[in-house]
């Protein structure tokens, strides 16, 4: 089960994963964008560990990272990561933990969010393709540990399937063919995310 104790656990792991790929980060930013999407998260991160305190449920502390990056990350990626988080906020209102299904609600709710504000569709090598296949791995939730753990894998070969595509979303949409070969930095750190969640639950 999810409960504050865990979440509050990812959160210092994606923190510190994201602190430790901060110049990875920026550098898959620096081939097809403008460089700066790992001093962008690393920064928001940092604050949410000391904004985060102790929420009083899952909603709360969701609440509070999403308000975090919005006023911290900037970019392109920090209102749509701060949509994430405060759309998973309100699907999870009212619960004091989250099961495997409840998380799969949770995070559909939450890559909903992201798609309404951004507009990006699966293909458009941006973090949709990595969230969109980490929702769909949930589906077949066997325990939470397992049902995370290929959330995680499906989020990391999604990332990876960015490669190929010509960017429709972003900066890295200006590049137009020139972005073909390089991995989109969103999709990555999306992935990161959850790879911090599942380790932290595993
Ligand atoms: P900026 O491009 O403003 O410098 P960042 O570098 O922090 O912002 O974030 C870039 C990432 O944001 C991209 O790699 C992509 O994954 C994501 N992104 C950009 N536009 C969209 C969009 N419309 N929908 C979903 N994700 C997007
Ligand atoms: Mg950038
Ligand atoms: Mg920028």
């Amino acid at each position: 089960q999810l409960d504050v104790p865990l979440l509050t656990a990812w959160l210092g792991r994606a923190a510190a994963a994201i602190e430790a790929q901060q110049g990875y980060l920026s550098d898959l930013d620096a081939a097809i964008g403008d460089g700066d999407h790992g001093a962008n998260l690393a920064r928001g991160f940092k604050a949410v560990m000391a904004k985060l305190g102790t929420p009083a449920d899952p909603a709360a502390l969701f609440r509070s990272v999403g308000m975090t990056l919005i006023g911290t990350v900037g970019g392109a990626s920090g209102p749509l990561y701060g949509t994430l988080f405060v759309e998973m906020a309100k699907a999870a209102a009212g619960r004091a933990t989250l099961d495997a299904a409840g998380w799969h609600g949770v995070l559909a709710a939450g890559v909903a969010g992201v798609v309404a504000r951004g507009k990006a569709a699966p293909g458009d090598k941006t973090m949709i393709d990595a969230l969109t296949p980490a929702v769909a791995a949930l589906e077949a939730a066997a325990s939470l540990p397992e049902a995370l753990a290929r959330s995680a894998a499906a989020a990391r070969e999604g990332a990876e399937a960015t490669a190929p595509l010509v960017a429709r979303k972003g900066r890295a949409s200006y590049l137009g063919e020139r972005a073909i070969g390089h991995v989109d930095p969103g999709a990555t750190s999306s992935a990161m995310l959850l790879a911090a969640l599942a380790e932290a639950a595993g």
